[in-house]
């Protein structure tokens, strides 16, 4: 590349695959690979979005001031300690950006988020994979490879794509582990599908070095608009803030966001629909003899006998026109990832694994 070279770590990173979302020549495809709402994004955010789109020719505000309140009204958070992003993925950024640089490690565990190591290396830090025992984010592990150069240390509670879930004790023991200068981040993407645990908030709270993030992507059913937010110790809210573009977030962003907080009854919904369909979907492949663990997420981790296999009940979704997620590169070879759809689409699950496990 003649004399001009990149920043240390960019060519490390493997671009991101995000889940397949269609299916050559098929009109009828259902896509349950990435976590989407089933139900599609709120009416009220539709509103919203049309109504912000009539000012489109004005800048947005650059400090979030409305949605910061929204956000602090319903969850109970104080707004001076949110920052909001372009999806939770570039409050992560901002993370990673501003307390790490080259020589610096960020700790992820085996089955984390894919981006962690991307971020970490958009940062010039190095990542360090850590093992979870048996699909759970291991403490003890986690703790024995701190070292003077760890940073950050990343955890997706609830997993993705495990779906398992640490109580808030072991989150308060893996906090009283670290050493003070060690950010713990706590990505709660989908932490509203787990019933009434916290995400860490408390923890946030009573410490310095704790950072929770949130999305609008799932629950909130706005993935294609990318709004995200943390919730952290002011003082590295503040550092955060400066690396922040002052316009990363479009009026119609914004509008969409608070519109979807602002209707509690219609995430409500969503929750009732998850759990429901979600218990569904689990009993019917235990039944059909393809494992998976009590999931609190929007999705369901299905194990399946070995690597083959699972290409095999792969291919016949794919061939019923659904598209799940493989999740090989997450260290799941014998695993698929199903989204919980509404009643009518997990129904279509249930029918198709059957039929493939009558034919195998
Ligand atoms: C979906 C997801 C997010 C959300 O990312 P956005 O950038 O907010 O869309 C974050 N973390 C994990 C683990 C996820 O699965």
């Amino acid at each position: 590349m003649t004399q001009i070279s990149p920043q240390p770590g960019i060519m490390e990173i493997d671009l991101y695959v995000g889940g397949q979302s269609a299916i050559a020549g098929r009109k009828d495809v259902l896509k349950l690979s990435s976590n989407e709402n089933p139900l599609g994004p709120p009416p009220a955010a539709i509103e919203a979005i049309t109504e912000a789109a009539r000012a489109a020719h004005l800048y947005p505000p650059t400090d979030h001031a409305a949605l910061r309140a929204a956000i602090a009204d319903v969850h109970g958070l104080d707004a001076e300690r949110v920052i909001c992003g372009v999806g939770s993925d570039e409050v992560l950024q901002f993370i990673c950006q501003a307390f790490t640089g080259p020589g610096d490690e960020i700790i992820h565990t085996e089955h984390g988020f894919s981006m962690y190591p991307i971020l970490a290396h958009m940062a010039g830090a190095t990542p360090v994979k850590v093992a979870e025992r048996d699909r759970v984010v291991d403490i003890d592990a986690i703790l024995a490879a701190v070292t003077d150069r760890t940073r950050v240390v990343m955890l997706t509670n609830p997993g993705n794509p495990t779906g398992t879930i640490l109580p808030t004790e072991d989150l308060t023991r893996l906090a009283d582990g670290l050493p003070g200068h060690v950010i713990l981040v706590l990505d709660c993407a989908y932490i509203e599908y787990a019933g009434d645990h916290d995400g860490g908030e408390a923890l946030v709270r009573a410490r310095d070095n704790v950072i929770m993030t949130r999305t609008f992507s799932k629950l909130y059913g706005l993935g294609g608009l990318r709004i995200g937010f943390g919730y952290g110790p002011k003082a590295l809210i503040d550092v955060m803030t400066r690396i922040r573009q002052p316009f990363n977030l479009s009026g119609v962003q914004l509008a969409a966001a608070e519109a979807a907080l602002r209707d509690p009854d219609w995430a409500a919904r969503c929750v009732a629909l998850n759990a429901d369909q979600r218990a569904r979907l689990a009993g019917a492949l235990r039944q059909l003899g393809i494992a998976c663990d009590d999931s609190h997420t929007n999705f369901v981790l299905a194990r399946f006998a070995d690597e083959a296999e699972a290409g095999r009940a792969h291919q016949a979704l794919l061939d019923a026109g659904i598209i799940v997620r493989r999740v090989t590169g997450y260290g799941f070879p014998e695993g698929l990832r199903i989204t919980v759809g509404d009643e009518d689409q997990t129904g279509r699950v249930i029918a198709a694994l059957t039929d493939w496990r009558k034919g195998e």
